[in-house]
């Protein structure tokens, strides 16, 4: 069965995930704050080098489009300067089991949002007050100032004051009990 599934987010995962569910012959939006062209001339979001399981997702999809021009990456090595003796406080080395690789963040992540698209992929590229991304077709937008951060064990609660909000025609979808419903009009609190 396809689904309506949205993505917020065009990096590493999201990216792969959405071009995976377009492939599953899902109904995907993926919510990006960059196009393309701003992907591939902007800034490496972080290091990029892709190892043995996600250079096999990469290929399962068809995207890895660069593994031919990008030299494997055969071993990792890593050293920490010795603040008294001008030596190594930490030395090691070693060879990966399989080859990893390090292709540019900024081809690889406009090349498959390009990819994406082609492959029939709905891109909302949408930048609201403070150049936050907005989805089009929901009933509100919310812009909140962050004001607190609670740490809840497993997951952490963001408290934010609301600084502007826009509400939409619409009938909400809520989720309660374990199932969605469609809200209704409190009989005692009802206006005519
Ligand atoms: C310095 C550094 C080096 C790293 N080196 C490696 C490495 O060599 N190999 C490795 O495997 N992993 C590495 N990692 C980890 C790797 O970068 C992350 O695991 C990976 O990027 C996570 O992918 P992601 O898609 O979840 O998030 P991201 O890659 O962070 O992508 C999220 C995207 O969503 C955008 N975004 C955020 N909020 C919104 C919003 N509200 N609306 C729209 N878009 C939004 C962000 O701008 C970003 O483009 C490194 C991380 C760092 C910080």
């Amino acid at each position: 069965m396809s689904r309506r599934i949205a993505i917020v987010g065009a990096g590493q995962s999201g990216l792969q995930l959405a071009l995976g569910l377009v492939g599953a012959g899902h109904e995907v939006t993926l919510v990006s704050n960059r196009t393309p062209e701003q992907f591939a001339t902007g800034r490496v979001q972080s290091s990029q080098c892709m190892f043995g399981d996600a250079l096999e997702t990469e290929r399962a999809l068809g995207l890895d489009f660069w593994s031919d021009a990008c030299p494997p990456v055969e071993g990792i090595a890593f050293a920490v300067p010795s603040p008294d003796d001008g030596g190594k406080a930490i030395d090691w080395a070693a060879r990966l089991d399989r080859p990893a690789r390090s292709v540019d963040q900024r081809l690889k992540l406009s090349g498959w949002l390009r990819e994406y698209e082609r492959r029939g992929g709905r891109l909302v590229v949408a930048r609201g007050r403070h150049h936050l991304p907005m989805l089009e077709g929901v009933l509100a937008h919310f812009v909140c100032r962050n004001v607190r951060q609670i740490d809840a064990g497993d997951h952490v609660i963001v408290i934010g004051e609301v600084e502007h909000y826009d509400a939409f025609e619409g009938e909400p979808l809520v989720f309660h009990s374990g199932s969605y419903r469609i809200t209704t009009r409190h009989p005692e609190l009802d206006q005519p």
